[in-house]
């Protein structure tokens, strides 16, 4: 299947996003990297055609993430964060908002990040708007907040009694928000930081969606149990560079295996147990296939220039991304098995 926005993200790849990862993992994605992202049609692959948007189905998903994760993590994981936002846009209840921002945001004249990994928190809320006469005020500390300054508006979920409250909001623009830099071993130029909201305003104005805190965690525990798109990227992109080999075979064997489980399973809705189970089979693979990468390339794998290494560290940041209690116990029961 020729799918011509597939096309373009294999070309993008190739031609610009792999050569440079490398630079990229040290300096961060250049600005410069936005034009032909939105050329190749990547930001509004999520949005409906109405907003400028081609809606891909998940398949052609799938491979676009598989492509782009594989070539330049940094670059994917930016990028991946914009569609929360426009997903949530879609799916919300402010037309006005949806109307102002969907066609800036699907053509990439504005990028957006999110920050919704502390909801996912049992307890004490992270982050909490309280109601004001016109709007809401949001309180709290966002643990992770991918481009920072990179992006133009943030999607910010604030738990107010047992409902959400999704915010769109210029954070780097306003007063109450105190970003602190966070030193990384891995996605350094994803321009991630801790934020700390100190009266933060969100009026009613820029509210995208208020939605029970609950039924949220319910449909997040759901995706968190799928392994994302881009472990297997990052696995094939490592099985690739090991070339013509005995060790490629195997590796290639296995994940063209885990894949079509995992993939079956999730078109499947099936259970959640065993999702998780193959989401951290996959994970254990795309560790296993970078430190293959790494062993094949002797000392010069622990040079920075190396790509070997960033695809191991890579591949660490992808156990914890988007990883909740049950991915996690499931991850320590997959990788403390003995080999074999
Ligand atoms: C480089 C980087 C960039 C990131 N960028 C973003 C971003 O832009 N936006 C964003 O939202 N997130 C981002 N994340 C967050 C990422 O997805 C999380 O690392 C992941 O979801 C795990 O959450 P945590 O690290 O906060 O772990 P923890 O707080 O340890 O939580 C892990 C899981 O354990 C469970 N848990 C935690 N505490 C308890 C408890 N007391 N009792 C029972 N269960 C508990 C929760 O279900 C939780 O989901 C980023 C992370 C990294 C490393």
């Amino acid at each position: 299947m020729s799918v011509p926005v597939v096309n373009a993200a294999r070309r993008l790849a190739d031609a610009l996003l792999r050569p440079n990862a490398e630079t990229v993992d040290v300096k961060g994605v250049p600005r410069t990297y936005r034009p032909p992202l939105a050329g190749a049609g990547l930001f509004g692959v999520t949005a409906p055609e109405a907003y400028g948007g081609s809606d891909q189905p998940l398949p052609v998903m799938r491979e676009i993430v598989e492509i782009l994760a594989g070539a330049d993590a940094s670059t994917w994981f930016v990028w991946t964060q914009h569609h929360t936002p426009v997903r949530t846009l879609v799916r919300g209840s402010n037309d006005a908002l949806r109307d102002l921002w969907l066609p800036k945001l699907t053509g990439g004249a504005a990028l957006a990040g999110v920050a919704f990994t502390h909801l996912r928190r049992p307890g004490e809320p992270a982050v909490r708007a309280t109601r004001t006469d016109n709007g809401w005020r949001f309180d709290g500390d966002l643990a992770w907040l991918t481009s920072w300054r990179f992006a133009d508006v943030f999607l910010v979920g604030a738990v107010a009694g047992d409902q959400i409250v999704w915010a769109l909001l210029p954070l780097a623009k306003l007063s109450g928000v105190f970003a602190e830099p966070l030193e990384l071993i891995a996605m350094r130029g994803t321009y991630t930081v801790s934020v700390h909201l100190d009266e933060v305003p969100a009026t009613d104005a820029d509210v995208v969606l208020i939605e029970p805190l609950d039924e949220w965690r319910a449909t997040d525990a759901e995706r968190t149990a799928d392994v994302s798109p881009a472990v297997f990227g990052v696995t094939a992109e490592c099985v690739r560079r090991l070339g013509d080999s005995d060790a490629a075979a195997r590796l290639t064997a296995e994940l063209d295996d885990v894949r079509q489980r995992a993939y079956g399973l999730q078109d499947a809705a099936g259970d959640r147990a065993e999702r998780i189970a193959v989401r951290a089979e996959a994970h254990a693979l795309a560790l296993r296939a970078s430190a293959a990468l790494v062993a094949a390339g002797a000392g010069r794998s622990m040079l920075v220039a190396n790509s070997a290494q960033r695809l191991a560290r890579e591949a660490l940041f992808l156990l914890v991304q988007g990883q909740d209690a049950d991915v996690r116990a499931a991850q320590l029961n997959v990788l403390s098995a003995p080999a074999g």
